[in-house]
């Protein structure tokens, strides 16, 4: 009898029809032999919604009722998968991620996972139950409230909490199960000649994962690779064995590159006339570290006349938080000016191969201009090197870039 920890997206769980299928699969797997701990998400559009509904409220919502109110969204999927379950005669009970003891740091809407108890849930499988817990929330109980705050895990979160429960119930398999069937060279909504990835590394999942490939939350890849969790993304429609993740292997190697990733979700955030001195960047990155804004490629311009500008890119959502931060840094230092620029698209190479061969970067850049696209920065890591491009022309490099690097013949 193995001990499967599953978890189902959004889409997976989007309607009653679809939370039925889950219910069904769920049963076939028991019936099969196996204990199961199902993670679920927010219903496809909810989280969304509650956020949307937040903002009409007020502009930024305070973060400890936001987590208040996106918890919601689990916790109707949990009981409805249980009602499902029961309705096919399993005995099934549902969990929130305080009572499955998903222990967190109190960053409200971003927060970390520090530890996993796992509350009752050895006790329930023993008994023959089927466990729902509710992803992307966990419980702080560093503040002044007795039974402590209730966090969230950042977007996409839900794999976090399957990842880290399969880690902390030392489960034989962990099964991401999504609206596709597997982790593809690149989004199949944009190109849909794109492949299916058999096994892809930690590290590579990572950078996709990271740089705009919606499949996987980067953390949860994270995680996965600091507790060596393999683990498959699979599609929650059929049972065809879907793409492993795992540690690297030599022969992995030999793909130059495995997939291309696009993030239209970045602007670029530009602080001009900065004291050319030793420390401005320092101050800069470090409030906006303290502020947890996600910084990403960095351009430092040589000085003129004893001043410098700074170039980096931040997710959309940031640009705000970003834009008061480093005003308010800016008052305490001698001089500089933040203006938030128009949104850009990154797109990135990933492959371990890149370690082992040469010229990805100028096939890569040969691929954008004959497509006619002007690249406004560049950064490049062991296995990948990302570009920074106009929006509008992220779907088309795309395009021209998969096909240049041959990967839909996978
Ligand atoms: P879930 O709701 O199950 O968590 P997500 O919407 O978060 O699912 O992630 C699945 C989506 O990720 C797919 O529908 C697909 O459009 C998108 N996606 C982006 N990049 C990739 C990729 N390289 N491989 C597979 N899917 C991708
Ligand atoms: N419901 C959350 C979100 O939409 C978490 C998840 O779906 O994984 O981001
Ligand atoms: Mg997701």
């Amino acid at each position: 009898m193995a001990l499967i920890v599953q978890k189902y997206g959004g889409t997976s769980v989007g309607d009653i029809d679809r939370i039925r299928n889950v219910a069904q699969r769920i049963k076939a797997r028991r019936d099969a032999g196996d204990s199961i701990v199902v993670v679920v998400s927010a219903r496809s559009g909810v989280t969304n919604r509650l956020i949307k509904d937040a903002q009409q409220l007020h502009q930024q919502p305070d973060p400890r009722e936001l987590d208040m109110l996106l918890a919601v969204g689990e916790q109707e999927t949990i009981a409805l998968t249980a009602i499902a379950l029961h309705g096919l005669g399993v005995p099934a009970v549902s969990r929130t991620g305080p009572q499955a003891g998903i222990l967190t740091s109190k960053v409200h809407t971003r927060a970390r996972i520090i530890d996993i108890d796992g509350g009752d849930i050895p006790q329930q499988l023993e008994a023959g139950r089927v466990v729902i817990v509710a992803g992307f929330q966990g419980l702080n109980k560093d503040s002044s409230m007795d039974h402590g705050e209730i966090t969230t895990l950042g977007r996409g979160g839900s794999d976090l909490t399957a990842i880290a429960l399969a880690a902390a119930l030392k489960a034989e398999r962990c099964q991401i199960c999504t609206d596709v069937d597997g982790v593809y060279t690149t989004d199949p909504r944009i190109v849909p000649k794109a492949h299916k990835i058999q096994e892809i590394s930690y590290d590579e999942m990572l950078e996709l994962a990271s740089d705009g490939s919606k499949v996987m939350q980067a953390r949860a890849v994270e995680f996965a690779k600091n507790h060596n969790v393999l683990f498959e993304v699979c599609s929650s429609f059929s049972t065809e064995p879907g793409t492993i993740v795992k540690k690297e292997t030599p022969e992995m190697e030999r793909i130059v590159v495995r997939g291309v990733a696009v993030d239209k979700n970045q602007v670029k955030v530009v602080v001009s006339n900065l004291p050319d001195q030793a420390g401005t960047a320092a101050k800069i990155f470090n409030a906006l570290a303290e502020a947890s804004v996600n910084v990403d490629m960095i351009v430092q311009n040589m000085g003129q006349e004893g001043h410098a500008n700074l170039t980096f890119t931040v997710p959309i959502n940031d640009s705000n938080l970003a834009k008061e931060t480093i005003k308010g840094q800016l008052a305490s230092m001698n001089g500089g000016e933040v203006r938030i620029a128009d949104p850009v698209a990154k797109l990135s190479v990933v492959g371990v191969g890149m370690k082992s061969h040469s010229g990805v970067a100028a096939k890569l850049f040969t691929a954008l201009a004959d497509a006619n696209i002007n690249i406004q920065l560049i950064s490049t890591s062991e296995i990948k090197i990302s570009v920074i491009i106009d929006v509008e022309s992220a779907d088309d490099a795309c395009r021209a870039v998969h096909a240049a690097f041959e990967l839909e013949r996978g």
